[in-house]
């Protein structure tokens, strides 16, 4: 009989309360607002408990989804078996070093934005508008207008595949569109640090302001979803290739391309993940057959696809 993850680990962290939890949605903790259940979800309150609970999956070959603050992720409507770990608010300290600021990995970007504008500093306002959070940020060298956090970063702290705290300098990191060193890999980003540089406190909140405008000016942000759909091509713009190809408007079940930005893919109303799927296919196959370009997915996929997946070209499973 297959072990009871949920009830092993409260045995083993009994003061987590309901940051343990079972069978638990993931469409409440996902910006998509899609996806089944996972089967035990954790969200640790610091390094000890995620080590903990890392080395208790390890021993016991329990399969390990790990996400931030759900923000680049289409979870399957089957849920997610195993262990999910979500490193969040829960593990989202900032701290200040003199025009350093050091985040754990569940802090939010807009929260570090934030706070390097409360202590006048400036190079992250890029950031302020991107829904995830450092770990996550980090994972996918996240950026927007004219910044990414490869720009900032000095260090990182993570575990490793034996979970061992390691530190990784800034030109380590393999910083790539929307990749890095930590890309396809089990490691776990804990903390990072990052280097800015004094500023005027009211012309960092207007640049931020003046970024929140265009997002909203050009963004779908009244509908769910996880951000752009694909990576921007080597040349092109995703958004531009598939509004060419008259897909703006697009939709399969619950899930469609926006009119607002054909780049998001968006959650309409009552969309599947499966939903989100055909539309992801149909894209990639309508854009490639019209202009030879083939688009790459920036969303990421988690949970229990079965086969499903080998049907969207480079796609990237958690
Ligand atoms: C409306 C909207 C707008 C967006 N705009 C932008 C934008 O302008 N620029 C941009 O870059 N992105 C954007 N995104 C996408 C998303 O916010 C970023 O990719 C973000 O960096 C994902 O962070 P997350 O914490 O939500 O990660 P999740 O979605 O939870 O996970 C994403 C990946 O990171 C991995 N991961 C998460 N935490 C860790 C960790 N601690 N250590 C190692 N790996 C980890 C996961 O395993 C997964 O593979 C947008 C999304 C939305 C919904």
């Amino acid at each position: 009989m297959s072990m009871d993850v949920f009830a092993e680990l409260s045995a083993l962290f009994p003061e987590a309360g309901d940051r343990l939890r079972e069978n638990e949605k993931m469409s409440e903790y996902t910006t998509f607002r899609l996806g089944g259940p996972a089967d035990c979800l954790f969200l640790p309150a610091g390094i000890e408990e995620l080590r903990l609970a890392l080395a208790f999956a390890d021993k016991n070959k329990i399969q390990v989804t790990l996400l931030g603050r759900g923000s680049n992720v289409v979870v399957s409507d089957q849920g997610i078996r195993g262990l999910t770990v979500m490193i969040s608010e829960q593990m989202s300290k900032i701290d200040r070093a003199g025009d350093t600021l050091i985040a754990d990995a569940g802090a939010s970007l807009a929260a570090l934005a934030g706070a390097a504008a409360n202590y006048s500093l400036c190079g992250l306002e890029f950031a302020s508008g991107i829904p995830g959070a450092v770990g996550g940020g980090v994972m996918m060298n996240a950026g927007a207008y004219d910044g990414c956090l490869a720009d900032a970063l000095i260090w990182t702290e993570y575990l490793d595949e034996n979970n061992e705290l390691k530190t990784l300098l800034a030109d380590k990191h393999d910083f790539g569109y929307r990749s890095s060193f930590f890309t396809g890999s089990s490691k776990v980003i804990v903390r990072s640090a990052f280097s800015l540089s004094p500023g005027i406190y009211n012309d960092i909140i207007a640049k931020m302001a003046d970024l929140a405008a265009r997002r909203r000016a050009s963004q779908p942000l009244e509908k769910p979803s996880a951000g752009s759909a694909f990576k921007r091509p080597v040349g092109y713009y995703a958004g531009k290739l598939i509004s060419d190809c008259g897909l703006k408007g697009y939709s399969h079940g619950g899930a469609g391309i926006s009119e607002k930005h054909a780049g998001f893919i968006i959650n309409q109303g009552g969309a599947s993940a499966s939903d989100v799927l055909a539309v992801f296919c149909h894209v990639q196959r309508t854009v490639y057959n019209e202009t030879g370009v083939l688009l790459e997915p920036e969303v990421r996929f988690a949970g229990d696809w079965s086969d499903d997946l080998s049907v969207l070209t480079g796609c990237h499973s958690i």
